[in-house]
């Protein structure tokens, strides 16, 4: 049986210009070749598996090489080189300092040092992992590595710069590696699959790229692995998927259209059927947040740039960013977020993820009906149906279920919008209705409408009824609640209530003149708009509470702004007011 190389030994670049990703590093360090500039002390940092040692091997390699290409390349040819190749050179002196940090190991290399080289220029030592020394080591090395016999070059490897002390720091030429871009990985994958014969998907090898989270070594072992897996077979995606485990972009996209055409039902089934497959929904939740920060990116093409995704990928992205308004995008990642946030706090960590959906799919209509969506209503409606959404032959809906859901919808519309813009007219809403829902996602979107603070307490029927209102009536019954509320004692919101009121189409606008009058509305809005939308029979009536603050200089001069002014000072008087059940005269 030939013996099986891995992907990463066997593709270790022999030459700088092979190096992946790093070309201000292989460019300085070339340039410091061919100028005779070589400093004695490197420090190479940067994550693991970016190239550090690779480019300390040809460092040794090239600076001991008997004929230096004109490129300041090693020949890979000579006896130094091919020593070099074979792992025999003598001249290159490897110590991983997270197993041989103590000392004792430090002396055994102080003492090579003294040796100078039988062949060639130079003896290299590497010292991987340096951070992992020991103080003492740290010590022991320093003498040396402050003044190094000529032919001695150190070149030290971290992955965390930060705890290298700043006395080793000052000594080196410090290089810092770069997290290898997906796109260079994908380039070198290929490389190795041409050389290979390996036939592939190109949208595996991003997702390999992706996973290898900038580690050329990382993305290298996963390639490995999913061709063994294949065996001889395509690197499709299917089973890089399978191999890796990862969640398939596909069902984020179709959950995003889901959330686009406000079917919580085909949301929720799509989430099943992730979780059917094995998945964890906390990996699915960040990986839904990823997917809208992509879907944003998607929308500018100076950031699409900023997608690392295989092109026809992209291409998708762009088209679903396309259907998709920023303000939409910007309520799901925030939604998603705090799903992910929240999620290891939750006792029923799968209803908690559902809620989530349930509120990403109602973003669109929320929006609509405040009309800050720029997608027109039509492009809703026209969009044909993604193949994994539920046939409609499962989906039931009644006239009378529907009705319900209208009211409901109306309902957190109103709940939302309260103390800002008045809601489009009723005609507008019922257009919105189109949609089918599962009966059983009704049970659970009218528990999620029945958490959220709004006043959602009217009949359905009332939805019809709009009558135009006037401005007398609204007083009337404004003055009718205000009274009962002094019968009942509730001084200071009867007072609240008897400043100036007017009426905007269907918002009612009451001047406020401080903070605490806001508190005081808050406690009886609610109760207050139930009464006035009932017995003016205009369920879109809202009501805006206005903090207009009193100029410093007015004098109060009505009885009860003397006594406002009074209470902003002493505010004990208001519970006099209140426990005495005093009333202002004019
Ligand atoms: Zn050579």
């Amino acid at each position: 049986m030939k013996n099986f190389v891995v992907s990463a030994r066997k593709y270790r670049p022999a030459v700088f210009d092979h190096v992946v990703g790093q070309p201000h590093i292989t460019t300085t360090l070339k340039n410091a070749i061919k100028d005779k500039h070589l400093a004695q002390a490197f420090l190479f940092c940067g994550p693991r598996g970016v190239g550090k040692t690779t480019c300390a091997r040809i460092l040794a390699k090239t600076i001991n090489c008997q004929q230096v290409t004109v490129d300041t390349e090693p020949c890979n040819t000579c006896a130094s080189c091919t020593s070099f190749n074979s792992g025999r050179s003598l001249n290159i002196y490897e110590l991983d300092a997270a197993s041989n940090n103590s000392v004792e190991d430090i002396r055994v290399l102080v003492e090579q040092v003294r040796y100078s080289p039988q062949a060639g220029q130079y003896k290299v030592y590497i010292i991987d992992e340096v951070h992992m020394l020991s103080n003492a080591a740290f010590n022991a090395f320093l003498k040396t590595l402050e003044e190094p016999p000529s032919y001695a070059i150190f070149i030290l490897a971290t992955t965390e710069k930060h705890k290298i002390i700043p006395t080793i720091l000052s000594r080196c030429q410090i290089f810092d590696f770069h997290r290898i871009q997906p796109k260079d990985i994908v380039q070198q994958l290929k490389h190795i699959a041409q050389q290979e014969g390996i036939t592939y998907e190109e949208e595996a090898l991003y997702l390999m790229g992706q996973k290898a989270d900038g580690a050329l070594r990382d993305a290298l072992s996963i390639f490995d692995l999913v061709v063994t897996f294949v065996s001889g077979q395509l690197v499709s995606l299917q089973a890089t998927l399978e191999h890796l485990h990862i969640l398939d972009h596909s069902y984020y996209f179709k959950l995003t259209d889901a959330c686009l055409q406000h079917n919580p039902g085909a949301a929720l089934l799509i989430y099943d059927e992730i979780l059917r497959s094995g998945f964890d929904g906390h990996h699915f939740i960040t990986g839904l947040s990823e997917h809208f920060r992509n879907l944003m990116m998607g929308q500018d093409v100076a950031t699409l740039q900023l997608l690392e995704a295989a092109d026809s990928v992209k291409e998708q992205y762009q088209i679903q960013a396309a259907r998709a308004s920023l303000a939409f995008l910007f309520k799901a990642l925030n939604i998603a977020n705090q799903c992910d946030l929240h999620y290891k706090n939750s006792n029923n960590k799968r209803l908690h993820v559902e809620v989530a959906l349930i509120e990403l799919t109602h973003i669109q209509e929320v929006d609509q009906l405040a009309g800050t969506v720029k997608n027109p209503l039509t492009q809703l409606h026209s969009k044909p149906s993604t193949p994994t959404t539920t046939p409609t032959s499962v989906l039931a809906s009644s006239p009378q279920r529907k009705d319900t859901e209208k009211n409901n919808e109306k309902c957190k519309n109103e709940g939302k919008t309260v103390g800002s813009a008045s809601p489009l007219p009723a005609k507008k809403v019922s257009t919105l209705q189109a949609t089918i829902k599962l009966p059983q996602i009704d049970q659970l979107k009218k528990s999620f409408d029945q958490q959220q603070p709004s006043s959602c307490s009217q009949p359905p029927e009332r939805i019809t009824t709009q009558l135009p209102i006037t401005q007398e009536a609204v007083h009337q019954h404004w003055e009718t609640y205000a009274k009962k509320l002094k019968t009942a004692g509730k001084m200071s919101e009867y007072s609240l209530l008897n400043q100036d009121i007017t009426l905007a189409d269907t918002t009612i606008v009451l001047q406020l003149v401080n903070a605490v009058q806001q508190d005081i509305l808050a406690g009886i809005q609610e109760d207050l708009m139930a009464y006035l939308r009932k017995i003016l029979q205009c369920p879109a009536l809202e009501l805006k509470g206005v903090v207009v603050p009193a100029e410093k200089n007015t004098k109060p001069y009505t009885a009860q702004e003397k006594f406002n002014y009074l209470v902003e000072k002493y505010p004990d008087l208001r519970m006099f007011q209140e426990k005495l059940c005093l009333e202002v005269q004019d």
